[in-house]
């Protein structure tokens, strides 16, 4: 058995084993219930292999999140070692930041356009970012800020740049919102529509303070990956 190209499988430790109760056939795969999860296997991963009510699965991997083999009875669907699941995660993640950066030289012409057009403090703010992290600030982060950004600029337009008036926009059900300002982006996340509503509340209240606030991704990635306006501060007085 020398030979045999799954003997790394068989003998890699980090598994579990569960009976499969049940197995539905899906365009692209398998789905498969167990006692208390159920996993996906893909036909692109499947080698072949039909997994069946009844059989024992073993997974590899730390947890089913993310598992990185499965077999059935003993067939190998598919198998990766931890350094071959590894390498694969890194290639993952090059090719999603070639992908937004491509997606992003494509329309930086535009970016720069919308940038120009945004209300003072909230241009400042975003060049503040630009000139902090320079082109991987702008593939990585500028379209996310910029979903806030311009959503910012709507409210405080639509609201008159009154302090009192976005408050009151603020508590008004979707459908309100909608009718206020029409142009409103439907594809907020909860993050981005709240910074929408604070950069606007904050542009009325003291603009001065609207390139100082956290960048929009801030929450998800830490100040310091962000650029964030305290972290620029740190930076020059060392
Ligand atoms: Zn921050």
């Amino acid at each position: 058995m020398d030979n045999d190209p799954n003997l790394a499988a068989w003998q890699d430790d980090q598994y579990d084993e569960h009976r499969v109760k049940e197995v539905t056939k899906a365009d692209n795969g398998y789905e498969i219930r167990c006692e208390a999860f159920s996993l996906f296997l893909a036909s692109d991963d499947s080698s072949g292999v039909v997994p069946k009510a009844g059989q024992t699965v073993r997974i590899w991997g730390k947890g089913f999140f993310a598992f990185r083999g499965l077999a059935f009875d003993g067939q190998i669907a598919f198998y990766r070692s931890q350094e071959e699941d590894e390498a694969r995660r890194r290639q993952e993640v090059i090719e999603q930041k070639v992908q937004r950066m491509n997606e992003y030289e494509a329309e930086r012409d535009s970016f720069n356009a919308r940038v120009e057009a945004l209300p003072d403090p909230l241009r400042l703010r975003v060049e503040g970012f630009r000139e902090f992290g320079g082109d991987e600030w702008r593939w990585d982060y500028e379209p996310y800020e910029m979903a806030s950004c311009e959503e910012a600029a709507r409210i405080y337009r639509v609201c008159h740049g009154d302090e009192q008036q976005i408050q009151n926009f603020a508590l008004l059900t979707p459908e309100q919102q909608r009718k206020r300002n029409p142009k409103m982006d439907t594809g907020h996340s909860g993050n981005t529509w709240g910074m929408a509503i604070r950069l606007a509340w904050l542009m009325a209240r003291d603009d001065s303070l609207v390139p100082k606030e956290h960048a929009v991704i801030c929450p998800l990635i830490g100040c310091k990956e962000a650029g964030c306006w305290a972290m620029r501060g740190q930076g020059e007085d060392d």
